[in-house]
């Protein structure tokens, strides 16, 4: 059956549609608010800030998170800062050019009037995180500091060093505890969603595993709230926290939550390149870096000398020459084609050639080395812990990596999925970005929803059902709860040959391959043929040690590849059907004649909405239109 993909975006002038939804919102009493239960699921930014503020509006909320403690969320690795259209210093800035920057940004895949609300919403961001603490960097006269991102022409970017990620989050993470303090928020740190259930077609709870006991739990509801992250790490080598994963999206998938633009994967232009096949995971280096230093190669093609020995005249500062009105801050997916069409033509640098300098030689000459300490001293220190090599003295040298899933679960106006009762949030869900995320723009999102958009779309809901009505002796429960005991106990008696990683590692290989920075149909054919039997060989032959009755990780990761291995799939067929170029997603059969990307408005002007139809039967491809009332569809150029 398709969806009904009903976006409630509100009508009216794109300036008042927020406050017009809002208007017409209705609202649940504040002596009534305790009779609703929340789940929040997530502690990032986007799950903590929603916790919080809905146990300050007096819900009762139980919030759930895999690590020890919601600080340790993936969001506290966010580097470089968090968007907002401030215009302190009257460079031009302002809610329709954040609004514009966005949509642009995002290839013109994004729905104009969430853009433009996350831009308006911006504002309030800064001034909630500030009344909270958070350390952000300021000027001498004690107004806060901006710096610039890519694709974009003024310095709107707020931030706390390279932490800005930790020091958002623990202002989130405060806001939260003292909700847990409060007796509104109750935490379940160590709990792994690993089902959601659905009753009569809404959303009333979540099954969860405890890792440190193996108790498999029902949990009941009233609403439910996802807020767990992206999946990029379906590759395997991402710059993705480790443990980060779609399982939670996933399972939801399965049970009816509409999955929007799967194949949008974000590749970061500035990680420091792979070393060798073991390695793990891959280290970012903030896009702020492209503020002050050079993007450039040698213009000798496979020239090995010691960058510093390479006079000025033979390097090519090539993004400066491709991109002169936004050089070294053109948007990350521009800049990462521009770095692999240079290391696919012969002068990448470094191991195996791929690899490009990033120099900040003459930024130190200009500013002097105290001031480039100040502004990136962490990142530069890391660098140098990781490759041995002084980026103050050497030029760094990068390379693109996956880092951001522009994908999720489809969300409404509301942010909530197909399924009424779910709401997606932050990463998770697919809203906001189109096919390409400006950098500093998720933290943004992630607390836009949580603080700001949820505590009212969440009322207008719950107004409208009466609180309880089923408990865990439902059927439903039951039955989930079950499914997920056989699915534990099959993951365990496998006893395969081959580890949980090993599979993971092939997954990541055929992915970047094949659905990585570029894109083609025979490559994607071929992935989709790999992909299942690589899944079939991992319920033939993996082997997770240990019992379901402990603290077990190879389990835990067992779970989550599992779903990777089913996610990677639709990734690919979802790149397959969208035949067109747009943002991070590069089909190589589709480019102008100077290589850049050429979108297809008059058949691809839409959201993919996927739908899952059951076991070994094909997902249904619904969409949803998407209509520029505001804006002009354009070419994008930043040259
Ligand atoms: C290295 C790096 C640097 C970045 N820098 C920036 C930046 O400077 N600016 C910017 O705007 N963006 C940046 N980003 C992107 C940004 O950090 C993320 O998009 C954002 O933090 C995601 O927040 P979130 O709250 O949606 O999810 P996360 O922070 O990933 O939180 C997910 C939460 O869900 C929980 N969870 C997940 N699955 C389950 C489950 N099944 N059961 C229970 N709990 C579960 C986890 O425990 C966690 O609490 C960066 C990303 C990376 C990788």
């Amino acid at each position: 059956m398709a969806f009904q993909l009903e976006s409630r975006i509100p009508s009216g002038p794109l300036e008042q549609k927020w406050e017009n939804a809002r208007r017409d919102m209705k609202l649940v009493s504040p002596a009534n608010r305790r009779k609703y239960t929340i789940i929040v699921v997530g502690s990032g930014l986007a799950g903590a800030s929603a916790a919080a503020t809905l146990g300050e509006l007096g819900y009762n909320v139980r919030c759930f998170c895999f690590q020890d403690s919601p600080r340790r969320a993936h969001s506290i690795a966010a580097q470089g800062g968090i968007n907002a259209a401030k215009n302190y210093q009257n460079d031009g800035d302002s809610v329709y050019r954040l609004f514009y920057d966005t949509i642009k940004g995002g290839d013109f895949r994004s729905r104009e009037a969430n853009v433009y609300r996350l831009a308006e919403v911006s504002l309030n961001i800064i001034d909630q995180c500030v009344a909270q603490g958070v350390p952000f960097a300021r000027e001498y006269g004690g107004t806060l500091a901006n710096r610039s991102f890519g694709g974009a022409q003024v310095s709107r970017t707020f931030y706390a060093r390279g932490q800005t990620g930790q020091q958002l989050l623990l202002g989130a993470y405060q806001a939260l505890e003292r909700q847990v303090d409060a007796g509104r928020v109750q935490m379940f740190a160590r709990h792994e969603m690993l089902d959601l259930v659905v009753i009569d077609g809404r959303a009333r709870g979540i099954i969860t595993r405890n890792l440190v006991t193996g108790a498999i739990d029902c949990h009941v509801a009233d609403a439910v709230v996802l807020a767990t992250g992206g999946y990029g790490n379906v590759f395997y080598l991402s710059t993705n926290a480790k443990g980060s994963n779609a399982t939670a999206i996933w399972r939801a998938y399965k049970r009816g939550a509409g999955f929007g633009n799967p194949c949008f994967t974000q590749i970061h232009p500035t990680c420091i390149p792979q070393t060798g096949d073991y390695q793990s995971k891959l280290t970012l280096m903030s896009e702020s870096l492209r503020n002050d230093g050079r993007i450039w190669v040698p213009k000798k093609k496979g020239d090995t000398r010691n960058p510093n020995d390479i006079p000025e005249e033979e390097r090519d500062y090539y993004l400066e020459r491709m991109y002169p009105a936004y050089g070294n801050l053109c948007p990350r997916d521009i800049a990462s084609r521009a770095a692999k069409l240079m290391c696919d033509q012969g002068y990448g640098v470094g191991p195996g050639g791929r690899g490009v300098y990033l120099d900040f030689r003459e930024a130190i000459q200009r500013l002097g080395r105290k001031t480039i300490e100040e502004r990136y001293g962490n990142l530069f220190e890391m660098y140098e812990r990781i490759t041995g090599e002084d980026p103050y003295t050497v030029p760094m040298r990068i390379y693109p990596a996956v880092h951001y899933t522009m994908g999720g679960l489809w969300v409404d106006y509301h942010l909530q999925s197909t399924i009424p009762g779910l709401f997606v949030l932050g990463e998770a869900n697919f809203s906001d970005h189109g096919a390409n995320r400006l950098g500093a723009s998720a933290l943004m999102q992630g607390l836009a929803d949580g603080y700001f958009i949820i505590p009212y779309t969440m009322g207008h809901f719950l107004a409208q059902v009466k609180p309880g009505g089923v408990d865990e002796s439902h059927p439903e429960f039951r039955a989930a709860r079950e499914q997920v005991t056989g699915r534990t106990k099959k993951l365990l008696s496998i006893r395969g040959k081959k580890t949980v990683d090993d599979f993971h590692r092939e997954l990541g290989k055929i992915m970047w391959e094949y659905c990585g920075m570029a894109r083609n149909a025979a490559g994607l054919k071929h992935a989709l043929k790999k992909i299942p039997e690589l899944r079939e060989e991992f319920w033939q032959n993996v082997n997770v040690p240990g019992s379901g009755d402990e603290m077990n990780q190879s389990l835990e990761k067992a779970g989550r590849v599992a779903d990777f291995l089913e996610l990677g799939e639709l990734m690919c067929l979802d790149a397959l059907e969208r035949e067109e170029s747009c943002g991070g997603h590069f089909r190589e059969e589709h480019q102008t004649e100077e290589g850049e990307a050429k979108r297809d408005d008059e058949r691809f002007c839409h959201v993919a909405v996927w739908e899952y139809a059951g076991e070994n039967r094909p997902p249904v491809r619904n969409v949803e239109p998407l209509n520029f009332e505001f804006v002009h569809l354009a070419q994008r150029s930043y040259k």
